[in-house]
């Protein structure tokens, strides 16, 4: 038996045909990813820089490399080249830093607009309001290189539901508001990325379009 193939089948089998997964590799090796890529798996997240940069030019070109951690601005560039979504920009300086970057490479990155849902204050991202700020500024309607693609968000990490599906909920409809307040024809404005390994059930629930999953998939990290 093989592990991850069996994983990730049972998960895609939980999965509704239109919320995709992110198969979060970070503290796991090459030949995991292999494993994985092997049975069709093409989106990958990981969440280091220097860990992304090791392993992206080993691995076939055809993988989509969704970056999801806190990414710092001065390692933008190290990935501007070839990810394929970033994930969780948690301030207008960044975004503006990925424009650049983009740019200079001659793309368009795609991002995601991390929004602070979770009790837990140490958890990066914006809040509703931030994200305002940020998409009524003079400075983001001057980037012309990043496609903003919707939200993502982690819940709190507790074993109450009720909180954890009210975190999604809440996501969701932020999601909605900035939807009809400033991309109300964007096609691409379209994702709402939350759900993990202990939570997607309930993120499904709630109206995920991405889940991002590493421990079921590839076990525990190191
Ligand atoms: C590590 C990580 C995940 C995956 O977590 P699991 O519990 O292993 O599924 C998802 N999203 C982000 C932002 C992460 O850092």
């Amino acid at each position: 038996m093989n592990r991850i193939v069996d994983a990730l089948s049972h998960i895609r089998a939980q999965l509704p045909q239109q919320v995709q997964l992110v198969a979060v590799s970070k503290f796991h090796t090459v030949s995991a990813i292999e494993e994985a890529y092997a049975c069709g798996q093409r989106v990958f997240g990981e969440s280091r820089v220097q860990e992304l940069q090791e392993k992206q030019p080993v691995l076939p070109s055809d993988i989509e490399w969704h970056f999801i951690g806190h990414l710092q601005t001065n390692k933008v560039k190290y990935i501007a080249p070839y990810v394929s979504m970033i994930q969780a920009v948690d301030s207008l300086r960044l975004l503006q830093e990925i424009d650049k970057q983009a740019k200079l490479v001659d793309r368009t990155i795609r991002c995601l607009l991390e929004i602070h849902v979770a009790q837990e204050s140490t958890k990066y991202g914006l809040s509703i309001a931030d994200c305002h700020s940020l998409l009524q500024s003079k400075e983001w309607k001057e980037c012309t290189h990043v496609k903003i693609c919707g939200v993502m968000g982690m819940a709190t990490y507790t074993d109450d539901t009720a909180q954890i599906k009210g975190e999604f909920r809440q996501l969701h409809t932020y999601f909605t508001e900035l939807k009809a307040q400033y991309f109300p024809h964007d096609t691409a404005f379209k994702e709402i990325s939350m759900g993990m390994s202990d939570d997607f059930t309930l993120a499904v629930e709630e109206g995920s379009t991405m889940v991002r999953i590493g421990s079921s998939i590839f076990g525990n990290r190191n």
